[in-house]
Formats: structure tokens, sequence, C-alpha cells
């Protein structure tokens, strides 16, 4: 982190990390599990998240783009890496040189990864990926038997092994929603094709945090999880995070840039959507819509400032945001806390979330490169054991 930036910052917890982790397996015995930390591990750093959930037992590392694959083997990150998210031409070459699993939904996909296995020499771990019904990437199911058995006559010429089958849930975060059982019913046929042609994967998976925690029979052999991991309820409906033995692991802080008295009838941010109502105390938190402070939470957005909760007043502007402290005093330097654990009276990502129309993946995952990242270690996760490769 740059020291010098004394405007803001958010604490990353890496043992709070490490102990959701630890949490999530204990829940998810026998299943294999890959930490999801795709958009620089939802804004809480991708690297240092990956390192902390290999430290507390992760067996593979999920990220979005083929990009954010090569950013981890780049950091020296040796385990099982998969990416999902290609686009015709992508560097599917650099992938198979550096031992990624890449995700193939389409023909065009598996076309390109084998020229890149046959251009490199080496046998291209592949996962393929079906659409059971969430409409985004995956192979439909009608396309699944040309697809699987290509792939089988890829992995005969020795250009790819299949390591993977998987797919994702339209709706796990609405237990009993009825897509739930039709979906996992669409991949088990697929599954069951799948091996009829020929292929045998080292695993089958389709939980992400949701159906981790509450879908028992969709973990197959792995599960993924990404917000859990990060201390978020994926299913708020159900419950908050330490219902589910989790912590949230990101503290967002301020220190305020300005606190002064104004008369009555003064006007706060652009458009004077908020007025004084009296004489009073106006601070001024330095994070706007340009850090990830959502322009949605204008008026709605709660931060704990002098000891309790104040509301946005006004807009939140691209660099900073006024609360108004009615009688209270603070100085300028004070600690603004955004969002946290919530357990020191602070709101948390899901207050957040709740205030702006959005969800708590939303909040952290915005929270933008302008805000230093400090890394803690709390106590109480499980003790760090040395990552399995070298780098920062
Ligand atoms: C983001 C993502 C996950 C993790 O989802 P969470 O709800 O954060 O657990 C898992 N699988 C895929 C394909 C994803 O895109």
């Amino acid at each position: 982190m740059n020291d010098m930036d004394t405007r803001a910052r958010a604490r990353i917890d890496l043992g709070a990390l490490r102990a959701n982790v630890a949490a999530l397996r204990a829940r998810t015995p026998g299943a294999a599990f890959m930490a999801v930390v795709k958009a620089d591990g939802y804004g809480h750093g991708m690297v240092r998240c990956a390192r902390a959930a290999l430290a507390a037992g992760a067996g593979w590392i999920g990220v979005a783009t083929p990009e954010e694959a090569l950013a981890l083997r780049a950091a020296g990150i040796g385990a099982r890496v998969l990416c999902w998210l290609w686009t015709p031409g992508g560097p599917w070459r650099e992938c198979v040189e550096a031992d990624i699993d890449v995700t193939v939904s389409a023909r065009w996909a598996l076309d390109e990864v084998t020229r890149a296995a046959s251009e490199t020499g080496r046998t291209a771990r592949v996962q393929l990926k079906l659409d059971a019904g969430l409409g985004r990437n995956g192979a439909q199911p009608a396309e699944w038997p040309g697809l699987t058995a290509a792939a089988r006559a890829a992995e005969d010429a020795g250009l790819i092994r299949v390591t993977g089958l998987w797919s994702h849930f339209s709706c796990a975060d609405e237990p009993g929603h009825p897509s739930i059982a039709r979906e996992l019913a669409v991949f088990r046929t697929a599954l069951a094709q799948a091996e009829e042609a020929g292929l045998t994967p080292e695993v089958r998976h389709m939980a992400n945090s949701p159906a981790t925690l509450t879908l028992p029979e969709a973990r197959f052999d792995m599960v993924r999880p990404g917000i859990a991991m990060y201390g978020i309820s994926p299913v708020p409906q159900l419950g908050g995070p330490a219902d589910f033995g989790l912590r949230p692991v990101m503290r967002l802080t301020a220190r305020l840039a300005s606190v002064k008295r104004v008369p009555g009838g003064h006007g706060v941010s652009y458009g004077r959507h908020y007025v004084t109502p009296g004489e009073t105390t106006l601070a001024l938190v330095p994070l706007g819509y340009a850090d990830g402070v959502p322009r949605h939470a204008s008026s709605a957005g709660p931060v704990l400032v002098a000891g309790k909760w104040r509301v946005v007043a006004g807009r939140v502007a691209m660099d900073q945001f006024v609360v108004d402290l009615g009688g209270d005093a603070a100085e300028a330097g004070d600690e603004a806390v955004l969002f946290g654990p919530g357990d020191d009276g602070e709101p948390t990502a899901e207050d957040w979330a709740r205030a702006c129309g959005t969800i708590a993946y939303e909040i952290v995952t915005r929270i933008g490169p302008r805000v230093p990242r400090e890394y803690v270690d709390t106590a109480d996760g499980p003790a760090a054991v040395p990552a399995d490769s070298g780098g920062r």
C-alpha cells in the first residue's frame, strides 16, 4: 500500500479469509475447494487472497479471464488455476504453456485450444462447461454430445486432457427455486452423457457460494465459492455471515477531510438535495464514486462517524461526500467507517447493498484502485503455511 495516502484505506483481514475457507471446507467434507478470486479477489486483492486461500487448504483457484489466470502464474502461484471467460483469439497458447485449466463452452474454443496444443507440443488441460439453464456461457444441452465427442477425439489425438465438467446455477441464491432441481438434473444428464462418450474428468463442479452453503447435493467433486470466502452471506434472506460461520474480510475507512459549522438552510453537495435543517456541523468524507462508493448511495448510504451511524447527506460526488453530524463534535482526521465486519458498531457491506438497491458483491468488488489495501492478519484464522511457490 501507499503509506503516504492517509485519505482512505480498505483493510483486508487475511486471517478472516483463511478462517472463512476453513469454515466452508468443514461444511463440505469430501469436496475439493476452488477459491474464486476473479475481479481482483472481489476487490480484496487477487494474489494475496489466492495465497491465503491456498494456505487454508484450497486446492484450486478460479478466475474469469485468462489474463487473470496468467497474472496468478506471473505472481508465482503454482496451484491449479481454472479460467472460464474466453473470446476468440484469446491467449490459449500462453495458458497452455502455463499449465492453466481452460474452459471450453463451444466448438470454436475447442478448435483454438487444440491448435494451441499442437503448436506448443503440450497437452492442454480443458474443462467443458454446460449451460444448464443460466443462459450465459456454456454449451447448450443439444450441443453437448457433439462437444464431448469432439473433446474425446482431441484427447485421443493427445492434444487435450478433459480435466473437468462443470456448470453454474441461475438461482442458487433463492433456495427452493424450481430452476435449481431442473438445472441439477440437466447437469447430471450431461455428466452421464460425457461418461458414455468416454470422458473421465478429475472434477465435476457446480456449486457457487449459495449452493455451497445450502445445497449439499450440488457439491459433486468440488465447490467453487467466491463471496462467502470474503465473509459475505450469499443468501442474506437466510442469515448473515455469522450464521454461516463467516466473517467479513474488508473494512473500508476514510479520514475526515473537513469538519465545519454551517448555518441552517445551507445546501450540501451538487443539486442541493440536502439542505441543513438548522445550524449544524458538516463532515467531509474523502471517498466518492471514483473510489466505488455508489452514486446510488446519495441520501442513503450509512457511515459510522463520531460514534453514530449517519446517512450520506445529498449526492455522492466523484471523490467525496458529506455527512451531517448535527450537534456532535469531530475533527478533521477523525475516522469514518463505511463498512466492516460490524462488530464495532459500523455498517456492513450488506447494509450498503440494501441502501443502494444492489448486492454486497457489487459493494466490495467496486472499491477502486485509488483506495490502498492494507493487509492484516488476525490471530483467529488457522496458522498460515508458506505458499507453495515463490513470488511476492
Ligand atoms: C463468480 C463465480 C463463482 C463464485 O460465485 P459466488 O456467488 O461469489 O460464490 C463461481 N463460479 C463461476 C462460474 C463464477 O463466475
